[in-house]
Parts: C-alpha cells; sequence; structure tokens
C-alpha cells in the first residue's frame, strides 16, 4: 500500500480556465475525486482539497508532505489561445528525476488506452513549483477547455470518472501492486489496443501557456 497525494488544481478564489461556464478548478476535483476512489481500493490517498477551497502551492505541497506521501500527481485541464489545441499531456520539473518520468510515463500510458482518439503530446517539462517536492511527482493537464470539442468532453462526467480513472490506473501501474479496475465501472467502448505515447521530454511549445491569469501551478515560482 502506497500513500498517494492527489491535488484538483487551483479552487476557491481561483477558478483556473473558464471557457462557457466550465471552469478547471471544478472538472480537476471531479476527476481527482474519481481517482481517488478509485485507488482506495488498494492505496492511501490524501486530497489537497475535497471541495471549492483556495489553497496556496505551499499549502498543496505541505498536504503531501504532512502525509508522508509516496507520490504526488496535481490534477488540471488545459487552455490555450487558438482552439486548434488539443490533447492531454503530463508535465514533470526539468532536473533530473526519472522516477517522475516513469510516473507521468504511466499515466499518459494509461490516458492513451482510455481515449485513443484523443491526442498524446507527451511529457513536457515545466519548473512547476507545486512539484517542487522530495517525491516523485507530475502535473496532468487532460484535454483542453479552450477547444470545443475537448471542452464539451470535459462537461460531462463520463469524461471524469474515465479521466480520473486512467490517471489512478497510471499511479497504481507506478507503485505496482494490486491493479486497479480498468475503466472505474464505466463501458471502455474504445479498442484496447496499445499505443507507445512519445517518450519525448521537450519544453513547452509556446502555444500552451495559456490566456489566462496563470498564477497557481503554472510556472512561475512563486514565493511561498
Ligand atoms: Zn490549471
Amino acid at each position: 500500500m502506497s500513500t498517494i497525494c492527489l491535488d484538483p488544481g487551483h479552487g476557491g478564489k481561483d477558478p483556473g480556465a473558464v471557457r462557457e461556464g466550465l471552469a478547471e478548478k471544478e472538472i480537476a476535483l471531479q476527476v481527482a475525486l474519481a481517482a481517488a476512489a478509485a485507488l482506495r481500493e488498494a492505496h492511501r490517498v490524501v486530497l489537497t482539497r475535497e471541495r471549492d477551497r483556495t489553497l496556496t502551492l505551499a499549502e498543496r505541497r505541505r498536504v503531501a508532505a504532512e502525509a508522508g506521501a509516496d507520490l504526488f500527481v496535481s490534477v488540471h485541464v488545459n487552455a490555450a489561445g487558438h482552439p486548434q489545441a488539443q490533447g492531454y499531456e503530463v508535465l514533470v520539473r526539468p532536473e533530473h528525476d526519472p522516477a517522475s518520468r516513469e510516473l507521468a510515463l504511466a499515466i499518459l500510458e494509461a490516458i492513451a488506452e482510455r481515449f485513443p482518439e484523443r491526442r498524446n503530446r507527451g511529457i513536457k517539462t515545466a519548473a512547476l513549483a507545486v512539484l517542487r517536492q522530495p517525491r516523485p511527482g507530475c502535473l496532468v493537464e487532460g484535454f483542453f477547455l479552450s477547444n470545443p470539442e475537448e471542452r464539451e468532453l470535459l462537461a460531462s462526467p463520463q469524461t471524469h470518472a474515465a479521466l480520473g480513472a486512467a490517471i489512478a490506473r497510471g499511479c497504481a501501474a507506478f507503485v505496482g501492486g494490486v491493479e486497479v479496475k480498468p475503466w472505474g465501472g464505466g463501458s471502455a467502448g474504445a479498442g484496447r489496443e496499445r499505443k507507445a505515447p512519445p517518450a519525448v521530454l521537450s519544453p513547452r511549445p509556446p502555444e500552451s501557456p495559456p490566456a489566462r491569469p496563470r498564477s497557481a501551478p503554472g510556472g512561475r515560482p512563486t514565493p511561498g
């Protein structure tokens, strides 16, 4: 049994990206809760928040530290200035850290299996302050709120459940041990053939920094 810290991005006064009335903070919370439910069968799970509240990055790190978490996964959705940007990606800090990359890859693979029709943008690096922790950690950007097709996907509770289950599967694969149920009970539908995601490590392309004030895990090393 491992202790897994899940961090629903944003919250409270910080909605994250907002498009057409859909707020990133709500989606992130639903996805993280679904991941937590799947993981609790076999692991100890702590969440940095379980409701809509404001949290600093330092407070998020503290939750993981106080729980003695073995790994940390922050859950977000993406947004970009142009509506064509699409897909999912997982971010890790740029320093050499094979464990975090292995965790990121396990989560990418699980999302790719569940959403084979969506674009796998691979592993990206960013100096995210929330990931500045002495444990493997990554930040999942599950689809673009700014892309009309993906926004529709993100509006659906089934997507929250499926994305959460995929994140749980990736975490479970990383820590090993008891397998987490594939898709959180939903019907999979899509093909199961395994597509190896590109294990590329590239800096975030310029399109990614979204057209929104990105105060939270976005990137600027915030003091505190
Ligand atoms: Zn975010």
